[in-house]
């Protein structure tokens, strides 16, 4: 069989995020995004090739913008659209990997959605738009959570009560799982590593960052854990805090569980630290010029990274390299080099020259001469949920 398209989605609330992927093909046919849909200025901008386009679309909803997708899809595909992979956040326990849509995975993602009430909602009423509008196409649900459902009871158990596990689900399951996955993978092939037989560290660092140790191909801890709040300093989100912030606020202030849970969700990490911005960028030039708090912002996201990072380092038996992904890892040789300079006792050296080159979607290897191994290696989630998809419609 050759020549076969997926038309990858990704629904968020007010969004669906879409690509085109050709099996053989590196770049994608078609590409785009429908934002602020449900709203008056809900907008879809496509790109097929170079061109790009836009269409104002008031008062779309993620059916309309679906109906308006999917034939771009068709056409784009040349006729020969032969699946769609949507990607849903969590998949609790119930999957370990990619499945089939059915009613028993539908019901799955429903009985998640509790874990995650902002995404599994959306990614349902994409998955239900596009049945509604392809009743006849193969669709497959490929999740965020299933890449960790590897890790050993003792990495995801939280030190609470065991009902609370037991009864209502509480434990870590770790996010990102695709690209983690996509880029240890990758990182296999350019070192000629089997991926059965490879231990790797990955930092994806983007609007959202994990860290992930992955043996053999299998997730063996990651940073995030019930919900993509902890771990590293994100963007926008503070990562680990004292469990206690939340009734030390309450009792201080006075604020609500809502205004905490915003406050850490949308108002911390490199925003809430550097009063700036959330945008590694604009926190690395205001660094340069002398900013304090960007240079406080920069220095607390790479120190609790390398700090993540040790700590992972106690899931894998060896390491056969670090990997940066993510818009951050993929692009910023400063982060790179701040965080392997806090993790004095790994021995990396980085090649300055290496990592500056590694920007922009250019992968490779970033280390000195006789330092362990580093990585830069481009994620590409729309392709990882295309080649899951095809490998279920191989079944
Ligand atoms: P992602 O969520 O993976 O798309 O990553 C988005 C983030 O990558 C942005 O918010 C920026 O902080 C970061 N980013 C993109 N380009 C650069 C760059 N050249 N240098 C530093 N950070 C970057």
């Amino acid at each position: 069989m050759s020549d076969r398209n997926i038309l990858v989605i990704n629904c968020g609330s007010s969004s669906i995020k879409f690509a085109l992927v050709h099996e053989y093909e590196p770049t994608f046919r078609l590409q785009g995004l429908a934002e602020r849909l449900g709203s008056p200025e809900a907008v879809l901008q496509w790109q097929v090739g170079p061109e790009k386009q836009i269409k104002d679309m008031p008062g779309a909803d993620h059916q309309a913008a679906l109906s308006f997708i999917l034939p771009l899809a068709q056409k784009a595909a040349g006729g020969h659209l032969d699946g769609i992979g949507h990607r849903v956040v969590h998949g609790g326990e119930h999957f370990t990997s990619a499945g089939i849509v059915n009613d028993e995975v539908l019901e799955g993602i429903r009985a998640s959605a509790q874990l995650a009430p902002l995404h599994n909602p959306a990614n349902l009423i994409g998955i239900e738009a596009a049945i509604e509008l392809f009743p006849g196409l193969p669709q497959v649900a490929v999740f965020d959570t299933a890449f960790h459902q590897s890790m050993p009871d003792y990495a995801y158990h939280y030190a609470v009560p065991e009902f609370l596990y037991k009864e209502h689900g509480v434990r870590r399951y770790g996010f990102h799982g695709t690209s983690h996955r996509y880029v240890s993978k990758r990182a296999a092939e350019m070192t000629g590593l089997p991926v059965e037989d490879s231990c790797w560290l990955s930092a994806h660092l983007g609007n959202g960052s994990s860290t992930c140790a992955i043996v053999n191909g299998e997730s063996r801890d990651t940073s995030m854990g019930m919900t993509p709040l902890e771990g590293l300093v994100m963007g926008t989100r503070s990562g680990d805090v004292d469990p206690n912030l939340h009734s030390y606020l309450a009792s201080t202030l006075g604020w609500s569980l809502d205004q905490i849970d915003n406050m850490l969700n949308r108002d911390s990490g490199l925003k809430g630290l550097s009063g700036l911005s959330n945008d590694m960028r604009t926190i690395y030039e205001a660094k340069k010029a002398g900013h304090q708090g960007a240079t406080l912002a920069f220095n607390v996201f790479c120190y609790r990274l390398a700090k993540s990072l040790a700590g992972m380092a106690c899931a894998l038996p060896r390491l056969d390299g670090l990997i940066f992904t993510g818009g951050i890892g993929e692009n910023s040789a400063a982060v790179r080099a701040q965080t392997v300079e806090f993790l004095k006792l790994f021995n990396i050296k980085l090649d300055a020259e290496a990592n500056a080159r590694c920007v922009c979607g250019v992968a490779g290897e970033i280390q000195a001469a006789g330092s362990p191994r580093v990585m830069v290696v481009p994620t590409n989630e729309e392709r990882q949920i295309a080649l899951d998809t095809l490998a279920l419609l191989d079944d």
